[in-house]
């Protein structure tokens, strides 16, 4: 039986100490793991239309893609400043210490589009929400945010409140 816990791989004291990191990559070095999990989170999107999933640099790419293809809708990537190429709208988030900032291209959502947000790891929630503040100040509809995997403990879900979330593993 697939067990998506088996594909992934805690790192002690990455990238600091004191963090346990959630490291995806052996999932996606198993053709067959990765095609279920992209599978699960089809299934959980209920045949739900989507008109753009858009994946949460970098990790979150990966499987935004995967699933774009799957659900014949466009992939958009959410980036770090200075990244994309063409014109960008940005929105700041708070970190632990500090601040960042994510930028989407200004022609990457039209008005009314159905939006799959798609990111590995929900954690304290500041970067999924704000790519969903993102993808609505453009007129974007998020119809659900899903991941493989949460990191309940952060309560990251509480920052995501208006919207359906999906996680493909809980972490307690
Ligand atoms: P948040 O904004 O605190 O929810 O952090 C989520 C972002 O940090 C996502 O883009 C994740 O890819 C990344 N992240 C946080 N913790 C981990 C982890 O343990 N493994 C992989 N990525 C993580």
């Amino acid at each position: 039986m697939f067990n998506l816990q088996d594909y992934i791989r805690d790192v002690p004291d990455f990238p600091k100490p004191g963090v346990v990191y959630k490291d995806i990559t052996p999932l996606l070095q198993d053709p067959e793991a990765a095609k279920k999990a992209t599978e699960i989170l089809l299934e959980k999107l209920n045949g739900l239309k989507i008109d753009k999933v858009v994946g949460i640099e970098s990790r979150g790419f990966f499987f935004a893609t995967l699933l774009a293809e799957r659900l014949h809708a466009g992939f958009v990537p959410i980036r770090k400043p200075g990244k994309l190429p063409y014109e960008t709208y940005r929105e700041n988030y708070s970190l632990e210490y500090g601040e960042d900032v994510l930028e989407i291209h200004k022609d990457a959502i039209k008005q009314g589009e159905k939006v799959l947000i798609h990111d590995d790891v929900l954690a304290t929630g500041g970067t999924a929400a704000a790519a969903c503040r993102l993808v609505e100040k453009m007129g974007g509809e998020i119809v659900q945010c899903n991941f493989l995997m949460e990191l309940a403990f952060l309560h990251g879900k509480d920052k995501l409140k208006p919207y359906q979330v999906v996680s493909l593993l809980t972490v307690e």
